[in-house]
């Protein structure tokens, strides 16, 4: 695909072929008689019945996308923790803890999620850079699994916690490969200049300083470079400097039992190649395949993105002298990655002039269309968009629009400004779709400042 008449979103390497859009992008949402459907549910009938703007998820492509990272991994059976953030709803916890799923969580509120969708505390680890001693409690009084540490003050207060408590605590400690993941600068996390992790270098003085802890057992490395992270290297290079670090550890007399290698695969947002399953596979199994160790991992975007999208309303269209604008009913208070990182999320829509099927957007259809368009909200801030340059076949007021790939980092990430109520979100199983947040209301927004 010819970047150039794109906007600067666009201007990724490794472009995706237009063809191969549908497949990789798409997944459970299809074109189906000129009108996009979830699994051959309407999403034109999804959105009458629930309102706009909403978030309407596919189950089966949960199941799919957790089954494909399980069975590219089965050679070293990895546990796969998926990172809650990227897509909280206890209903879709609760789908993929079916699927066997343990849980990643950065906040004690997540924790509480993960057992309300049924997990077992000892399936969950919590990770976080700045966790409080209140939350680290908390977390010890539950029974969580593993904690992630960050810190070396941070595993003084967990030693301590679990002296005081009598429990026996299993921590990982986070460490920082200094590996460059080559994302988005506010999404890299495994630089040296990064705040999360310990300095590899530094990391052999805490195994050591907590290796006789009573109650504590510092016996895990955990690392997390970014996110996504689209080429496989930065893994390699990660998992090879952490397995160093583990040979250098056991001359010492530590030993350790296990190692989390993070979350970031990748996910197909339709601009920009990202290494499948597999890929990541081939390359990081044979790593780990004999070392001994138990691996996790921590899955959130590759799991979630692309079984999500965001269904929006077109409000008004106008037009300027440069531009033209599809003002809708959805703004970044319902997907602010545009808005937070320059994230490109495809947008088509949902019942298109003429059935143009999205996986015609090829540069022939581009010239004969209209001029681009910018998709923005009606909220009142400039960087209040969903997508910006876009050829689109022409819509009117009323039209829906689907935005793609929204499942992660979506909904989680919605806010109240401008006292805009947060999207229902609706969750399409076997038997049909069924609402699985419902809107917020006014009453709702308020209810934590009235009565005071
Ligand atoms: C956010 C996060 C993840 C998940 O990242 P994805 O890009 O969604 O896969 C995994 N582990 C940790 C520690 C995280 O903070």
């Amino acid at each position: 695909m010819p970047n150039s008449s794109y906007g600067s979103e666009f201007d990724a390497p490794g472009a995706t072929p237009d063809g191969d859009l549908e497949t990789q992008l798409m997944d459970t949402f299809d074109f189906t008689n000129g009108s996009l459907c979830c699994d051959s549910h309407s999403l034109s009938d999804i959105a009458d019945q629930f309102g706009t703007p909403v978030y309407v998820y596919s189950a089966r492509a949960f199941r799919e996308h957790y089954a494909a990272l399980r069975d590219a991994f089965a050679a070293i059976e990895p546990r796969l923790c998926f990172s809650i953030k990227s897509c909280h709803n206890v209903h879709i916890l609760r789908t993929l803890l079916e699927c066997g799923s343990s849980f990643d969580a950065v906040s004690i509120g997540e924790v509480r999620r993960a057992l309300e969708a049924g997990a077992k505390a000892s399936d969950i680890v919590f990770a976080g850079v700045g966790k409080t001693p209140a939350e680290i409690e908390a977390a010890v009084d539950l029974g969580v699994g593993t904690f992630n540490a960050e810190s070396a003050a941070e595993l003084d207060v967990i030693a301590a916690v679990a002296n005081k408590a009598r429990k026996n605590v299993r921590a990982a400690l986070r460490i920082n490969p200094d590996v460059d993941a080559k994302t988005h600068p506010h999404t890299t996390t495994g630089k040296d200049e990064n705040k999360f992790g310990i300095e590899i270098g530094s990391s052999p003085a805490l195994f050591q300083k907590h290796k006789d802890d009573p109650y504590l057992s510092l016996v895990g490395i955990h690392l997390h470079i970014g996110s996504p992270v689209n080429t496989v290297a930065p893994y390699v290079e990660m998992v090879t400097k952490a397995l160093e670090l583990v040979v250098k550890l056991k001359a010492d007399g530590v030993n350790i039992d296990s190692i989390n290698i993070g979350g970031g695969y990748g996910a197909e947002y339709g601009h920009q190649s990202s290494a499948t399953p597999r890929e990541y596979a081939d390359a990081i199994v044979p790593l780990l395949k004999d070392s001994g160790l138990k691996v996790s991992l921590e899955p959130g975007r590759s799991i979630s993105a692309n079984a999500g999208i965001l269904i929006t309303r077109v409000v008004y269209l106008k037009e300027s002298r440069t531009k033209q604008f599809v003002i809708v009913d959805g703004s970044m208070t319902d997907l602010i990655r545009p808005a937070l990182y320059d994230a490109y999320h495809f947008i088509w829509p949902v019942s298109p002039a003429g059935g143009v099927a999205p996986s015609d957007r090829s540069p022939a259809y581009r010239i004969e269309g209209a001029r681009p368009v910018d998709i923005v909200g009606p909220v009142c801030e400039s960087s209040d968009y969903l997508g910006r340059n876009r050829f689109i076949p022409a819509v009117k007021q009323g039209d829906l629009l689907a935005v793609f790939s929204a499942g992660a980092y979506g909904a989680v990430m919605g806010s109240q400004y401008n006292t805009r109520c947060r999207a229902a979100e609706v969750l399409v199983e076997s038997d049909g779709p069924r609402l699985i947040r419902r809107r917020e209301t006014f009453d709702d927004i308020m209810a934590c400042e009235r009565n005071l």
